[in-house]
């Protein structure tokens, strides 16, 4: 027999909500664990290059990893006039921080990711996302972030909300009472990003976590991305802020000029994503605002 004859034909394969499934090819296992919180993988697809997967759920892939990193980081930060501080709670992986860092204005940010296992796994297997993670304006925090912002006393332009789905350590970061302790650490012109899952399968979870927001925010908003690796290839992002506009407040001659190269982000995709298809902002009416688009 051949080698090539010889091959399992091995597959990831992700179950959501239990109808509907998305499988990767796998070549090799780089790490697997279980930590006091969570199981965590990360295996090297065929074609989706690194894959890191927390409890069997797909948390990036080396393949499309920037649409997501890009848009919870880009959109915020060419929205303040001039982002300093960055809170990201979660984001174990250190994609979000690399997009963060990109920022010439960013001075400090800082980190909270509850799961240790998380950073090391992807510092080791998956330097192409996580090697920000060394940036020494980056302050790394192994915690809860739930406790993290309950605690804290520091003022920052945004926050990021790079959370897994509202299941395990993660549910808290969907109530009310996190949402009122971030509204609080944020500046007058603050933004807060929340990570609200998919348009199409996850309306009930929009609801809830858009309402909880509602008594902290001036202004809410969502906007969307498209994704290889989550079910049903339409993902998207809360918007919160203080006051600030995605569309009236966003500078476009800085985002052009900031001299950040992207794969995906650019002016007329930070205006486009705000544009939400019909039976989304039908669905979300009277928690979401409007955009002036
Ligand atoms: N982009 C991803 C997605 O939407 O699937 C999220 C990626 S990032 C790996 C999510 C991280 O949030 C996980 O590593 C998880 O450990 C972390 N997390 C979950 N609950 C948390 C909490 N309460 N405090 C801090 N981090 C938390």
């Amino acid at each position: 027999m051949s080698d090539k004859e010889n091959k399992l034909d091995l597959w990831v394969t992700e179950t959501h909500q239990d109808i509907v499934s998305l499988g990767f090819k796998v070549e090799d296992t780089l790490f697997s664990g279980a930590s006091p919180y969570q199981q965590v993988d990360v295996v090297k697809t065929a074609g989706h290059g690194a894959m890191l997967l927390n409890d069997g759920i797909v948390m990036v892939s080396e393949r499309d990893e920037f649409v997501y990193h890009e848009m919870i980081a880009h959109v915020p930060l060419f929205t303040h006039p001039n982002p300093k501080r960055v809170l990201i709670i979660g984001g174990g992986d250190g994609g979000t921080a690399r997009e963060v860092l990109r920022h010439e204005t960013v001075e400090r940010a800082v980190m909270v990711e509850i799961d240790e296992m998380v950073v090391n796994a992807c510092k080791k297997h998956i330097p192409s996302i996580s090697h920000a993670l060394e940036d020494p304006r980056l302050k790394l925090i192994v915690d809860d972030g739930v406790k993290y912002v309950d605690r804290c006393q520091e003022t920052f332009d945004a926050v990021l909300i790079d959370s897994t789905d509202p299941i395990g350590p993660a549910q808290p970061l969907f109530d009310k009472t996190f949402y009122e302790n971030v509204s609080r650490l944020l500046g007058e012109k603050g933004i807060m990003i929340s990570q609200s899952e998919s348009p199409f399968y996850d309306r009930q979870i929009q609801e809830s976590m858009f309402s909880n927001q509602r008594p902290f925010f001036e202004k809410i908003h969502m906007y969307t991305f498209s994704t290889l690796t989550y079910p049903g290839g339409l993902w998207s992002f809360g918007f919160a802020s203080r006051g600030l506009c995605p569309i009236k407040d966003f500078d476009p001659q800085r985002a052009s000029a900031s001299g950040i190269a992207m794969q995906y982000y650019n002016p007329e995709i930070h205006r486009a994503a705000f544009a939400l298809p019909a039976f989304v902002s039908r669905g979300l009416s009277g928690l979401i605002d409007p955009v002036p688009l």
